[in-house]
């Protein structure tokens, strides 16, 4: 078994230390992390797979601050969550933390540009046009800044909301399956623009996915199972992921029995 400990180098800018997260009460009580102990040092692209039910939503809410811990400890951008108000919390998912998801969730009534500068105004700034068109640009969408979220294509939109989860130069992205609606090619190139984002700006990415490809964007990859760490592997590859899903998956078919000779 997995000693459940994973440890990289440099600081992390997330962790988790013995966290455990329970649902429900008696007969209906499910154990969703149960245990885990996880660090992401700065600067690193982490992807958390592991079958349906293993805990990978609980552990990226708890871990983001969007959720608390029963036991256990959560570090968050230099923070507890669970010491700080939800006014101190809230300043810093705004401040410190980007969130992509599946869905993209843009405004609809909002231009692209307007969605990207909502994070900034929400927390009282003024956007600066210089920098805002500076994001639109690292994300190839200089000529699509006027148009509605409905104008745009999948892939479009959802560099619009990774655009806008970048604008406040957080210091860590949660993305929670972030190329789940969009097609083969189009999350490659989403794929690709994420591990940018680590490469250049050295800003922590800690995506959830059950898509071995997109796994292989990632340094690392960590495998939940019924709420623990069970593997990681560094450099992931396609073929080496897919192979390790298969192993943890429950409903995996029995091997075939070799016949003797
Ligand atoms: P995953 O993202 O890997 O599918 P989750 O973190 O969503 O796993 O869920 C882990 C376990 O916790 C599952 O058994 C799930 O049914 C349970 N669970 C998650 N959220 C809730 C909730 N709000 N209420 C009750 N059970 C939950």
């Amino acid at each position: 078994m997995f000693d459940n400990q994973l440890n990289g180098p440099g600081t992390p800018v997330v962790s988790l230390s013995a966290a455990r997260k329970a649902y429900g009460s008696g007969d209906s009580r499910v154990t969703a992390l149960d245990g885990v102990s996880l660090d992401f040092p700065a600067g690193t692209f982490t992807a958390i797979m592991g079958p349906s039910g293993s805990g990978k939503s609980t552990l990226l809410q708890c871990a983001a601050g969007l959720d608390r811990v029963d036991a256990g400890e959560i570090r968050l951008a230099g923070a507890d969550p669970s010491k700080m108000s939800e006014t101190a919390l809230t300043k810093l998912r705004r401040e410190r933390i980007g969130f992509i998801f599946q869905s993209f969730n843009l405004l609809p009534s909002l231009t692209a540009r307007q969605n990207v500068e909502l994070p900034l105004k929400l927390a009282g700034q003024r956007p600066d046009p210089t920098e805002v068109e500076r994001v639109l640009a690292s994300v190839n969408l200089s000529g699509r800044a006027d148009h509605l979220p409905t104008e745009l294509s999948g892939g479009q939109q959802q560099r619009v909301a990774i655009a806008r989860a970048l604008v406040t130069k957080p210091q860590v992205l949660f993305a929670d399956e972030p190329t789940g609606a969009l097609d083969t090619k189009t999350s490659r190139d989403v794929l690709a623009l994420l591990r940018r984002i680590v490469a250049e700006n050295g800003q922590t990415i800690i995506m959830v996915t059950h898509d071995p490809v997109a796994a292989s964007y990632a340094g690392r990859v960590v495998f939940l199972a019924d709420g623990r760490i069970v593997d990681q592997i560094v450099h992931p590859t396609v073929e080496v992921v897919a192979n390790r899903m298969a192993h943890l998956e429950p409903d995996e078919a029995p091997a075939p029995e070799v016949a003797p000779c």
